[in-house]
């Protein structure tokens, strides 16, 4: 199941003048960092995912959430933006469309935005894809004694 996708949430970096990041998803035991590590620190400590940014650039290289009792805990967020690598499994889906009106894009842009997602063959959601919003609430169901596992 590949679960790359667009990304609208104001918590992505995004390259200038772009509304939506580039995010693939990997398993963390797949991701390492091979040079200037040095240069790395995270975003804010705090947040779900501790994004990995340049403190000379700013870009954002990758998230990782650390809480082992998060339901995605295990999976790390690399942006792909940058690459000049091919190859990356193309995005599925566009995941926190109507964020973008957050980052100052007009509602009256929204259903152009979503119609040429759609075109893109990036299904537009507001939240993430169904199958990921299955997960979380599985997830969340089971801790909650809900469902049996
Ligand atoms: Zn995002």
């Amino acid at each position: 199941m590949c679960n790359n996708h667009a990304c609208g949430c104001t918590k992505c970096w995004k390259p200038e003048g772009a509304s939506f990041s580039l995010v693939a998803v990997v398993s963390r035991d797949n991701l390492s960092v091979t040079a200037y590590e040095d240069k790395l620190e995270i975003v804010d400590a705090s947040a779900t995912i501790q994004r990995h940014a340049c403190t000379g650039c700013g870009v954002h290289m990758y998230g990782r959430i650390e809480n082992e009792n998060h339901p995605f805990h295990g999976l790390d967020f690399i942006h792909t933006e940058l690459s000049k690598e091919s190859g990356w499994a193309v995005p599925e889906f566009a995941a926190f469309v109507s964020s973008v009106i957050e980052s100052g894009v007009s509602p009256d842009e929204m259903d152009g935005i979503r119609a040429r997602l759609s075109e893109l063959g990036l299904e537009p959601y507001d939240c993430l894809s169904p199958t990921l919003m299955d997960a979380l609430a599985t997830h969340t169901a089971k801790a909650a004694g809900v469902l049996s596992d």
